[in-house]
């Protein structure tokens, strides 16, 4: 059975930084499933090339493309990389992120930056060359991965949940800006999901307690978090925009 047509990807060209693991390759996959050509930017050449290999088992045209998103002289010629290889980008997913423990007692000022510097300027940068590339175009979709620490203080992470936070009110701003240029601006705020970010956790007493808050009792999927996504890359949410989906299996109303 096929999907609806409005939430038909064929014909668009999807860019997801982060794409290579985790919820980045599950909304990569999702893009791909749902007809979208899809490039994935990461570091780890050999998460890339495994990622690519699946991406185009998918039948869709795909492209793997090393790039650190903290190094801002690569963004441009990286989005200039995939428009040459797969035309235009109509979407862009700010999936990269990184936490480290920064709070008042512990951690280091260094990553305090790096973390700021990855989820929240790369996002911003990123969008911002990809928004004015799609000006002209009058259309295009935004969508930036924020987190329950968008929403929640956290006690030893203050540089993630300060990024996190922000991205959020980022996302409102780019919409307000973007909207008459038809170019939608939205954010999901996935719960606690399956992958690299949180595996180590699961050793923790604190795993326990995210299943308890947790209403669905699991932590959820990266597969899970692409319907969100290709909802909001779709014509389905063509008057969606400066919204915070959340998927987080009831987290965050508990
Ligand atoms: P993973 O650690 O599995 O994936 C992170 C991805 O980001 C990897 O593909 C990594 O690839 C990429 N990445 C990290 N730093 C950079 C960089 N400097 N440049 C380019 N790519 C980078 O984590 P998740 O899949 O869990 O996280 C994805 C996003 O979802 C993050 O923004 C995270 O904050 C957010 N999130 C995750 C939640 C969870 O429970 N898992 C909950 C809420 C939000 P590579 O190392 O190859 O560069």
């Amino acid at each position: 059975m096929s999907a609806p047509a409005i939430f038909d990807l064929s014909g668009r060209v999807a860019a997801v930084t982060g794409g290579n693991g985790g919820i980045g390759l599950g909304i990569a996959r999702g893009f791909a499933e749902a007809g979208a050509a899809v490039a994935i930017l990461a570091r780890d050449e050999n998460k890339n090339r495994e990622a690519l290999g699946e991406l185009r088992a998918l039948g869709v045209r795909a492209l793997a493309l090393k790039l650190d998103v903290t190094d801002r002289a690569a963004l441009a010629p990286a989005l200039a990389e995939v428009e040459r290889a797969l035309g235009p980008v109509d979407i862009l997913v700010n999936n990269a992120g990184i936490a480290r423990t920064v709070g008042v007692a512990r951690g280091e000022i260094g990553d305090w930056d790096h973390v700021i510097e990855t989820n929240l300027n790369a996002a911003f940068l990123l969008a911002r060359l990809a928004a004015r590339a799609m000006i002209p175009r009058r259309r295009g979709k935004i969508i930036n991965i924020g987190s329950e620490y968008s929403l929640f203080g956290n006690p030893i992470a203050h540089s993630y949940s300060a990024s996190k936070g922000a991205l959020i009110q980022l996302t409102r701003s780019m919409a307000v800006e973007l909207a008459p240029h038809n170019i939608q601006v939205n954010a999901i705020v996935p719960g606690w999901i399956e992958s690299d970010m949180t595996a180590p956790m699961k050793s923790r007493p604190f795993y326990q307690e995210v299943l308890r808050r947790t209403p669905a009792g699991r932590l959820g999927t990266p597969a899970e978090c692409a319907g969100a996504a290709i909802f909001l890359a779709s014509a389905a949410a063509d008057f969606v925009t400066g919204a915070t989906l959340i998927v987080d299996g009831g987290y965050s109303i508990k």
